[in-house]
Parts: structure tokens; C-alpha cells; sequence
């Protein structure tokens, strides 16, 4: 059996681990960094980058950069959310046809899916290199609060990606697990409040770890805040102060709001180990009176009197959590920060303000949750078997009931997996078809949650009304997807309707988008082919004409004529090159070193020798 991963696929980086008998292994990437940029970009050329090489183009081709795609997966073009992902990202977000979030590249649609496999597939590449076996079996986290959509969709993006997705992980859960298995003493109760503050999303859950139990008590959430959201403060004073001075909104130039975002988020990670920082984007902008720099100072009071909302927000969700658990603060005993953001000095200060009590520091907070990600992997391939993991269902399951009412049916911080059982009849006589619509949320109106499915049961015979019995069950699985079936068994024909939601791709899709993704593979292995062919044939290439340079005196007038003569054709050739003819003037280019090689050598023979032979190798 091969190893499995786990991964944690970030807003802002992924992070992959494997568990290596007792130890947890973070694989490094091909730079040797722990953690890789959740962001893919298109070139001009339609070379497609993930990753640090993604990143580092960003400024120089901003519309064909995605950064942050987590934040449009499972969601709405409408969604009032994807409005500021919209007015806030240099590339361009599309409605789908049915509706749903995409990004626009390159004259090219794509899903955030698909988009995120992208991501995943690297990760898979790196594990494989790292690991030098093929990979395919794998954990992913989402943040807890993700509702159905976004699950299925993040589940899609692993199958676009080639890997098969053993299990979908709540993050805080997933970090609690990481924590719980590596704390000294695993003896007695303890209850962990894992707060996660990532670059798009915050979570908060609230666990129970007794005898390697570790059950969910509660979790909540913001899927619309994190990182970014900060960043966004910084980016608006700066652009504020430079409208002023120049009359200039930098926030419409698509290269320069890259070029502030950067600088925003370094700006602010470097205020969490420093009382201050300066910003100095030069050349910004440029207009007839010549280019502008922007030149500013942030100190780490004013960042945070920015943030305070945005921190403070963060303190509903934990209350709602601790209340849903049943606990008070005071029995909460460990609390453990996950998530970039958490390195915050007013983060830091506001949660161990709120849980009266000091933030456990003894995990990487970016490691912490592709830890748990591995343990998990192992837990549901059966080789850890004294941990058992008792997750919950974020959000309230119901179905639409006359009038727009929303009518719950599982409650949300529902253990899972988990079904629910409910008998529906006619409203009219002789009503052939009952129409189900299934939701999650927590309004009371239909209007305010997020609509998973609409299915309609047919064929129902004729019968007054009341009659017919319509049983439908609703199921949350393992990894927090719903499923619904439906049997009609008032008269004693069965007819069972299954409707899975999905995550804004049809099975056609996700079928097209794993073979382009193969097909892809293809073309990026060829690519990887010829650049290490090209590398090869250049390197010939330079020594062979320092050998002509060097020794070509050695050589007949004409042979060595002819040998430049190959080697000047050889060089225009190189360009553009296939594998064939790249090994074909690999050859060549041989022929003529050993060519050479051998008049060398002769030419010394006949020179007289001195020393020892040398040893045979
Ligand atoms: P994650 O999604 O957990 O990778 O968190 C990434 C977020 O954490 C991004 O918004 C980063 O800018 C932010 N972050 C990383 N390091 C720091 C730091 N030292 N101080 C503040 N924020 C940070």
C-alpha cells in the first residue's frame, strides 16, 4: 500500500505532511520551503505556474494571477461575499452558467476547483519526489464552518487533481488531533479550544480529548474573514493618503493594487515582531507631471486601532461555540492558536482576553493542521486504531416548508455521520410530484441560508390528499457531505430518488476537467523533457566550442571548419527544438566533442609521458 497524505489547502499557502512511522513529516517543496503559495498563474505563453514561481510574476501579470481562490469555492456569483472578492482581485471573476464563482483567465474560464487542483496536483508532485512512489490516497482540510458546496467542491478539486480523497477534515479538528497525540500527558479530560485565524477563513471549535476520544463539541465560524481582510485595512489607508496627495485611486490599476497588497501583507506580518514599519512602493504611478512613489509609515498602535473590529469580530463566533458546547470559559483548558494571522500581538492578546487564559504556543501554526491532516489519513486507512475522532456538522440541515420557511431537521454540532428520517404526504389531491428543497444555514427564512439541492419525487399515483407517504432521508457523512434519498412507500411502490449536491461542477465536468488534467500532465512532462534536453544540448554546446576554441588547432583546417560550421547552425536550431531533434543535435554535438577528444589525446600520446598510470576506477 502506498503512503498517504495529508493536506492542508490554505487561502494563502498549502502545507503537505506524511506520517513516517512515529514522526510527522512536513514535505518540503522544490525550494526547500515548508509551506507553498496557494496562488497559480497563466503566462503569456500558457505555461501554467503554481507556487512561488506563480507569486513571483504576480506584479508583472496580476490579471492571470489567483491568489486566495479558496474564498470563490462552492460559492455564488451573487453572493454578496464574492462582490468584495471582485472589487478586490486584479483578476477577473466570472458567473459559470449556472451561476456559480469562476475566474477568468487567459480567454479561458475556469472553477475554483479546478483552479484548486491545480494547487493539489503540485503537492501531489512534491510528495512524490519527496517520497519517490506515487501518491494518490489523501486527507484534505477545509475550515470547519465550510457548508456542504464548499466541501463537495474542495472534494471535486482533489479528483480533478488525480488523487483519491480518503476523507474531508474540519482544520481546527484536524489541529486539535495533531495537538492532542502529541501532548506528554494524554491521561484524564481535557477540553481545547482551537481558534484559527488562516488568510481567508476563521474557525473556532471546541473539543473534548479523553482516552484518544476526540469529540467535537462545537465549532463556528466566519468563512469571510481572515488575513486578507487585514491586509485590505493597510491597502486602504495607503490608497487613501496617495489619493490625496495625487488625485489618484491605486486601487483601479490593476499592476498597482498587486504591487500594495504585497507590500500591505508584509507590512503587516513584520508589525507582529516590530512597534513599526515603513512602506515604499516607488514609481506607483506615473501621469504627465512624471512618476509618483508612495512613501508611508505605519506604527503597530495605528494597525491595530485599523484591526479592532475585525478582531472583535472574531469574538461572536468563540461565544456562540462555548455556548453550544455547554461550557463556561473557566472549563476550558487549553487553548491553541492555528492560522498565520495568529501571530497577531492583538490576535494573541483579545483570545487569551476572551478565554481568560494564555494561547498554547507550542504548535507551528502553519504546520499544526496538515499534521492532523496525516494523522487522519492513518487513522481511516486503519494503521492508528487507538484514536477516534467524533467530528460535528457545522451548520443547521432543513428543508423549505410553505411560506419560505426554513424547517431545520439536523441541528447544526450534530455528530457525524448522522441521518435524519422524515415522512412527507400531498398537499392536493390526486398531487402527483412532492418537491424537496433542501438547505443549510441558520435563519429562519429560506431566503437567508445557502440552497443544496431541489429535487422532485414523480410518478406519485393518484390519492387524496394525505395520503401518500413520501420518506425522505437526509445524510451528513464523514466528511460533512449531505446526501438525500427518497422512497415512495405510501403504496407500496418504491421508487427511490437519490440527489447528492454538488459543488457547482456535474459529474460531465469534473470528468472533463480530470482528463484535461491528464492531458495536461502530458504536456507538462514534454515541456520538463525538453527543457532538460535543451539544458543538455547547451551545455554540449559550450564545451564543444570552448574545444573548438581551445583545440581546434589540433584539428585538419577543413574538419575544424566544419565543426564550427555545425556548431553555429546547431546553436540557431536550438530554439524551438523538439525532443527528437534536441537528441539528435545532443549526438552531434557529441561526435564532435569526442571528435575532438580523440585527436586530443593522440596528439598528447605522442607527447613523451612521465608518473604513474592512474588507477582503474
Ligand atoms: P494560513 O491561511 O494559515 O496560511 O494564514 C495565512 C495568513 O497569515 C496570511 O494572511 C498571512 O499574511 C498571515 N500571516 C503569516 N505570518 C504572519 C505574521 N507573522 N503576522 C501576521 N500575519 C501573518
Amino acid at each position: 500500500m502506498g503512503k498517504t497524505i495529508g493536506i492542508d489547502l490554505g487561502t494563502t499557502n498549502s502545507c503537505v505532511c506524511f506520517i513516517d512511522g512515529d514522526e510527522r513529516v512536513v514535505i518540503p517543496n522544490s525550494e526547500g520551503a515548508r509551506t507553498t503559495p496557494s496562488v497559480v498563474a497563466l503566462t503569456e505563453n500558457g505555461q501554467r505556474l503554481v507556487g512561488h514561481l506563480a507569486k513571483r510574476q504576480g506584479e508583472t501579470n496580476a490579471e492571470n494571477t489567483v491568489y486566495a481562490v479558496k474564498r470563490l469555492i462552492g460559492r455564488r456569483f451573487e453572493e454578496e461575499d464574492v462582490k468584495r472578492v471582485i472589487e478586490s482581485s486584479p483578476f477577473k471573476v466570472v458567473g459559470s452558467p449556472k451561476g456559480d464563482a469562476w475566474v477568468h483567465l487567459r480567454g479561458k474560464d475556469y472553477s475554483p476547483s479546478e483552479v484548486s487542483s491545480f494547487i493539489l496536483r503540485e503537492l501531489k508532485g512534491q510528495a512524490e519526489d519527496y517520497l519517490g512512489e506515487e501518491v494518490t490516497d489523501v486527507v484534505i482540510t477545509v475550515p470547519a464552518y465550510f457548508n456542504d458546496a464548499q466541501r463537495q467542491a474542495t472534494k471535486d478539486a482533489g479528483r480533478i487533481a488525480g488523487l483519491n480523497v480518503l476523507r474531508i477534515v474540519n482544520e481546527p479538528t484536524a489541529a486539535a488531533l495533531a495537538y492532542g497525540l502529541g501532548m506528554a500527558d494524554t491521561s484524564g479530560q481535557h477540553r481545547v479550544a482551537v481558534y484559527d485565524l488562516g488568510g481567508g477563513t476563521f474557525d473556532v471549535s471546541i473539543l473534548e480529548l479523553a482516552d484518544g476520544v476526540f469529540s467535537v463539541l462545537s465549532t463556528s465560524g466566519d468563512t469571510f474573514l481572515g488575513g486578507e481582510d487585514f491586509d485590505y485595512r493597510i491597502i486602504d489607508m495607503l490608497a487613501d493618503q496617495f489619493n490625496e496627495e495625487h488625485g489618484v485611486d491605486l486601487r483601479e490599476n490593476k499592476m498597482a493594487l498587486q504591487r500594495l497588497k504585497e507590500e500591505a501583507e508584509r507590512a503587516k506580518c513584520e508589525l507582529s515582531s516590530r512597534e513599526d514599519t515603513s512602506i515604499s512602493l516607488p514609481f506607483i504611478h506615473a501621469d504627465a507631471t512624471g512618476p509618483k512613489h508612495l512613501e508611508a509609515s505605519i506604527t503597530r498602535d495605528q494597525y491595530e486601532e485599523m484591526i479592532t473590529d475585525l478582531v472583535e469580530r472574531t469574538m461572536t463566533p468563540c461565544q456562540k461555540a462555548l455556548e453550544d458546547a455547554g461550557l463556561a470559559k473557566s472549563e476550558i483548558d487549553v487553548v491553541l492558536l492555528v492560522g498565520g494571522m495568529t501571530r497577531t500581538p492583538m490576535v494573541r492578546r483579545e483570545v487569551s482576553a476572551f478565554f481568560e487564559k494564555e494561547p498554547d504556543t507550542s504548535v507551528n501554526p502553519d504546520e499544526v493542521v496538515a499534521m492532523g491532516a496525516a494523522v487522519q489519513s492513518s487513522i481511516v486507512r486503519g494503521e492508528l486504531t487507538d484514536v477516534l475522532l467524533l467530528d460535528v456538522t457545522p451548520l443547521t440541515l432543513g428543508i423549505e416548508t410553505a411560506g419560505g420557511v426554513f424547517t431545520p431537521l439536523i441541528p447544526r454540532n450534530t455528530t457525524i455521520p448522522c441521518s435524519y428520517m422524515e415522512t412527507f404526504t400531498t398537499a392536493r389531491d390526486n398531487q402527483q410530484m412532492v418537491r424537496v428543497h433542501v438547505l443549510q444555514g441558520e435563519r429562519q427564512m429560506v431566503a437567508g441560508n445557502k440552497s443544496l439541492a431541489k429535487f422532485e419525487m414523480h410518478g406519485i399515483p393518484p390519492a387524496p390528499r394525505g395520503v401518500p407517504e413520501i420518506q425522505v432521508t437526509f445524510n451528513i457523512d464523514e466528511n460533512g457531505i449531505v446526501s438525500v434519498s427518497a422512497k415512495d412507500i405510501g403504496t407500496g411502490i418504491e421508487q427511490t430518488v437519490r440527489v447528492v449536491a454538488d459543488g457547482g461542477l456535474s459529474e460531465n465536468e469534473i470528468e472533463r476537467m480530470v482528463e484535461e488534467a491528464a492531458a495536461h500532465e502530458e504536456q507538462d512532462a514534454l515541456q520538463a523533457q525538453v527543457a532538460e534536453k535543451r539544458n543538455q544540448a547547451m551545455g554540449l554546446l559550450y564545451s564543444t566550442e570552448r574545444s573548438i576554441n581551445d583545440y581546434g588547432h589540433m584539428l585538419p583546417p577543413q574538419e575544424r571548419e566544419e565543426m564550427a560550421q555545425d556548431v553555429a547552425t546547431i546553436n540557431e536550431l536550438l530554439e524551438g527544438a523538439t525532443v527528437d531533434e534536441l537528441t539528435t543535435i545532443i549526438s552531434s554535438l557529441e561526435s564532435t566533442a569526442y571528435r575532438i577528444a580523440e585527436i586530443m589525446y593522440a596528439s598528447m600520446s605522442d607527447q613523451p609521458q612521465g608518473g604513474e598510470p592512474a588507477p582503474e576506477e
